[in-house]
């Protein structure tokens, strides 16, 4: 039993493009604990966009579906701080024939990594892998814009069409954003979701964000970091994501927090992210910021800044006291009994 006295609750915050390895340690940028981090800033669930970073990641067909799925179970059998990370992404390469799909399927895949990181790099083949991961329940992200790192390459709004993946991956961006108006085509010429990053170009992010708004379309945006990525990895970035958007964006806060949590869970078909009988019960208590200007949390959030995140709670545990990374609340909830 948790008194909130009186700040604010909020579903459990989604990341919903993240490039974990192994455990809560990434190669990326050499950092342990980055999950830990995250927890601190609010998200509770995080969505694999493919482990690319693995020193050594096997291309050959049998290796690439033998580390999709084990890394889909030791992120299922270990939890980070109790975070809920849904990995075993397999990035796509030249060869993979119908049955593979249905085999990780099988295993338990639910996932590709980003269309586009490997060697599957015209739409007319990857669309027609994409149609096996769906056929056999596993969901697909593509990447979209520049050269992320060496290896990968551009993928425009032609690709991105013909793909048709469920996901429009950092449609600003990883880091290089199409063209506007390729971004503005993508918006209007599919109905797949509208992922926007923090590892992206801002500007592309508030393009995407106001066509999708013209279009009437605000539930296809959802939110990811990319992180760990040449950025680094951003423990505050759904929060940092959510503020921007309301701010420079003129979103209320309230609607931008959906970006992070309802929009995502029902694109991802998760049971999380919304504050329903029946979802899992993974909470945030978060409070104004001290010192904050603003009348409340939501006027705070709008004027660009953060909250202050006092507690965690994932599957009805507290997970996290006051955020060791966001600006101290105001006040702060309390366990006041446990179990028994
Ligand atoms: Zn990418």
């Amino acid at each position: 039993m948790v008194d909130a006295h009186g700040v604010t609750l909020t579903p459990g915050l989604i990341d919903s493009h993240v490039h974990p390895v192994v455990g809560d340690y990434t190669p990326r940028q050499q950092q342990l604990h980055w999950i830990d981090s995250t927890l601190h800033g609010g998200v509770t669930t995080m969505i694999s966009a493919g482990e690319v970073h693995m020193p050594g990641r096997p291309r050959d067909v049998v290796g690439l579906k033998a580390m999709a799925i084990a890394a889909q179970r030791w992120y299922e059998n270990f939890r980070p701080s109790g975070m809920k990370v849904h990995a075993g992404a397999p990035v796509l390469e030249e060869g993979m024939v119908e049955d593979d799909f249905k085999e990780m399927a099988e295993a338990g895949v639910k996932l590709l990594g980003e269309v586009g990181l490997g060697t599957v790099k015209d739409g007319k083949t990857a669309r027609q892998m994409v149609e096996w991961a769906r056929k056999y329940g596993i969901q697909s992200t593509i990447h979209t814009g520049g050269t992320s790192i060496p290896g990968s390459g551009l993928i425009d709004a032609d690709m991105v069409l013909e793909t048709d993946a469920d996901v429009i991956g950092h449609v600003n961006g990883g880091h290089s954003a199409l063209p506007d108006d390729q971004i503005v085509c993508l918006c209007e010429n599919c109905s797949r979701g509208l992922e926007i990053v923090h590892n992206g170009n801002g500007r592309a992010a508030l393009l995407a964000l106001n066509t999708a708004r013209e279009l009437g379309q605000l539930e296809r945006v959802i939110l990811g970091t990319d992180g760990p990525a040449g950025s680094g990895v951003q423990p505050l970035g759904i929060l940092r994501m959510v503020a921007m958007l309301s701010s420079l964006g003129d979103v209320p806060a309230e609607v931008a927090f959906c970006f992070a949590t309802g929009n995502t869970a029902r694109q991802r078909a998760l049971d999380t992210g919304l504050l329903e009988v029946g979802q899992a019960a993974d909470f945030v208590l978060m409070d104004q910021a001290q010192h904050a200007p603003g009348k409340d949390i939501l006027e705070s959030v709008r004027l660009g800044n953060l909250p202050g995140i006092g507690m965690t709670i994932i599957d009805g545990k507290p997970r996290s006291g006051r955020s060791r990374n966001t600006p101290p609340a105001r006040r702060l909830p309390e366990v006041v009994s446990g179990p028994g």
